[in-house]
């Protein structure tokens, strides 16, 4: 009987933690402005749209040109994604940046995607920058490159395999 009320109690907390997730997401959404985008609350200069993303031009872009492209649905960062989502969200950057470039005669093109605060993320709804790029245009992402020392890369390409 103990044991069952035990399992009961851990059930309904469990239900309870479930449910305040189900809140948090909510309010998130809510609270999101790329929700907000893709749900037409906000205006946005829009490129493209399917079931699945949105893609607009970035309001403060890196160039001209600059486009987001912005899961509808509302992850927070690449590893919430759902895989079937992520392949549309790639198929259609490459669309976006095939257009982008016929249109703007950009030579080339960088893709990147902040995960995190600590990457940079400032708006916390999964989204994939698309930068067209020109010769001297004085945009950059560089870093500057660390070293390993000794075997200090085996220990990193062992610790990082052990999870895969
Ligand atoms: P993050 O650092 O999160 O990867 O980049 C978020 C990007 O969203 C920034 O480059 C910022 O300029 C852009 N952004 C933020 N708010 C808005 C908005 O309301 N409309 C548009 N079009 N872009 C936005
Ligand atoms: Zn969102």
């Amino acid at each position: 009987m103990q044991i069952q009320m035990k399992k009961e109690e851990i059930v309904a907390s469990k239900c309870i933690q479930q449910k305040s997730k189900i809140s948090e997401h909510a309010i998130s959404i809510r609270n999101c402005i790329f929700c907000r985008i893709v749900k037409g609350e906000i205006p946005c200069a829009r490129i493209f749209e399917d079931d699945k993303v949105i893609s607009f031009l970035d309001i403060s872009p890196a160039n001209k040109g600059h486009a987001l492209i912005v899961t509808k649905g509302h992850y927070e960062t690449l590893l919430e994604i759902p895989d079937e989502v992520l392949l549309d969200v790639m198929s259609k950057a490459k669309k976006i940046a095939r257009a982008m470039s016929s249109a703007l005669g950009n030579k080339g093109f960088n893709i990147v995607m902040n995960n995190g605060k600590a990457a940079g993320q400032i708006v916390p709804h999964a989204h994939i920058h698309i930068i067209p790029r020109f010769d001297r245009d004085g945009m950059n992402v560089d870093w500057k490159h660390k070293k390993y020392n000794d075997k200090e890369i085996d220990e990193f390409r062992g610790k990082i395999t052990r999870f895969l």
